[in-house]
């Protein structure tokens, strides 16, 4: 019997980890990356700091990761924790020009703290209103509640104006998009899926060496990974689907029995699909919203913040949205903050050069510690949406998006699949991407 055949587009977690499932049950697999590089979103930076690796992409692996976790263990990959994210205390405020720890009322007027997690205690009663979070359009109320923003609300609680703006830096941070621009439904939608208990304070991980280990030890352990091919058109047949890609400078076309797109859709709109794709699959990639965000890495010569008890966070209505320790979880003199800018500000530090990004950046954490410029070892960044095989930060549904185009981000288009962290209700992380890998992978099976 000859082997099925498969075309897998885009070497990140989701199309690796679809790759790796069918290989193992015989297909003859083909990978084609248009970067130099595995892990699309998942960045590593190991030439950035003597002995730290900073991540320019995704970060944190939740503890409900499990597939995430699984792959790791696989592949013999060490995870460092960094603990709960509440767990550690001494989250800072710089808010309408003034710094200092969340929790000191003499500075805010009440406890921050309190006030966010009232709203925390609010979010997580909004889970109900989704019974399926893998479907929310058959939520009652569907239409009525994906016509809605965030923004109203959070306008409408009842707590300290600045918790407020601290749920917007969570919007900004987490969703990448600003509240205004996000549907009610699907926040619901997350807080059913994540967010049904404000107390729980479980540890994030990271893999020790860069995330991007993993990646790269899936593509190993595959036969067939092209670098530097990028895919410039899909032809869907009946019995097959038709790519053609470019390898820097020649042309070639390859043909097999499917195929799975495993690109975010901001650059699927750059695809040629020779009118081949479905009219609500072409309106999804046309239309579908994603976000901005940005990392600036700083590293410091001393973990300063431990000094003064300040954990690394640090929300603000400046030009970035937040900070965090990204290398708590290490032992070293030296220390890593990342500064995170989602949404309008996102999209704002963007348009800078990477110089001025930084010094903007920099300039925001000199601002509520002053005199921390002077210990600045390296700094590095990058603004997700300049990435021209990225385009984006992840996908951000807007108001009326989710009961218009859920159904079809999970249908295949004849024999061409999609995968990606869009394509995943655990939407915007690496456990959503190898989710969708691995529940293609297992459609094209059950196929065949
Ligand atoms: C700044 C940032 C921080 C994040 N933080 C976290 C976090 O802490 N935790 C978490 O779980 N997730 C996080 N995420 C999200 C996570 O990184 C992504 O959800 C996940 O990596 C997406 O994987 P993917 O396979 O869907 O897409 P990608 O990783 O984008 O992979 C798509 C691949 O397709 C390739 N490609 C694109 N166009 C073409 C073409 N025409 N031809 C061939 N190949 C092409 C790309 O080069 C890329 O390699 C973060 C993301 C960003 C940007």
């Amino acid at each position: 019997m000859t082997k099925k055949s498969i075309t897998i587009i885009g070497a990140g977690m989701a199309g690796l980890s679809a790759a790796y499932e069918l290989h193992k049950a015989g297909w003859d697999v083909t990978v084609l990356e248009a970067r130099s590089r595995v892990g699309g979103r998942v960045f590593s930076l190991h030439e950035f700091s003597d002995g730290l690796v900073a991540e320019g992409g995704g970060e944190f692996i939740d503890h409900r990761h499990k597939r995430m976790l699984a792959l790791a263990k696989e592949f013999n990959l060490t995870l460092g924790s960094l603990g709960g994210w509440h767990a550690e205390s001494g989250d800072w405020g710089l808010f309408r020009n003034k710094a200092g720890l969340l929790s000191d009322e003499k500075i805010w007027g009440a406890n921050l703290e309190d006030e966010y997690h009232k709203m925390w205690v609010e979010l997580s009663k909004l889970g109900k209103l989704v019974n399926d979070p893998s479907n929310p359009q058959t939520a009652s109320n569907a239409k009525e509640l994906d016509a809605k923003n965030v923004a109203e609300w959070i306008q409408s609680q009842n707590v300290h104006p600045i918790a407020k703006d601290l749920f917007v830096c969570h919007i900004r941070a987490e969703f990448t998009c600003e509240p205004e621009d996000f549907s009610f439904l699907d926040f619901a939608r997350n807080a059913s899926l994540f967010y049904s208990d404000p107390e729980e304070d479980k540890p994030n991980y990271r893999i020790i060496g860069g995330n991007d280990l993993l990646p790269k030890a899936i593509a190993n352990a595959l036969p067939d990974v092209r670098m530097n091919t990028v895919v410039e058109s899909i032809k869907i047949q009946g019995n097959g689907v038709t790519v053609k890609y470019k390898q820097v400078d020649s042309f070639h076309t390859l043909r097999s029995d499917f195929a799975i797109l495993a690109v975010p859709l901001t650059v699927a709109r750059l695809i040629d699909f020779n009118s081949s794709l479905p009219v609500a699959h072409q309106k999804l990639v046309d239309e579908i919203s994603y976000g901005a965000v940005t990392k600036v890495l700083v590293e410091y010569r001393k973990q300063f913040w431990k000094e003064i008890g300040w954990n690394g966070r640090l929300y603000t209505d400046e030009p970035i949205v937040m900070t965090w320790g990204a290398t708590n979880h290490i032992e070293h003199d030296h220390g890593i903050i990342t500064a995170y800018t989602g949404g309008k500000p996102g999209a704002e530090l963007s348009k800078l050069s990477d110089t001025e990004r930084i010094k903007t950046a920099v300039s925001v954490i000199e601002k509520a510690f002053p005199g921390s410029s002077d210990l600045i070892e390296n700094t590095a960044t990058v603004a997700w949406i300049n990435e021209p095989f990225t385009r984006s930060s992840y996908m951000a549904l807007s108001p009326n998006q989710v009961t218009e185009h859920w159904q079809t981000l999970f249908t295949p288009a004849g024999r061409l699949y999609f995968a990606g962290e869009h394509a995943s209700p655990i939407q915007g992380y690496m456990e959503g991407a190898v989710e969708s890998g691995q529940r293609v992978a297992k459609e094209i099976i059950g196929k065949s």
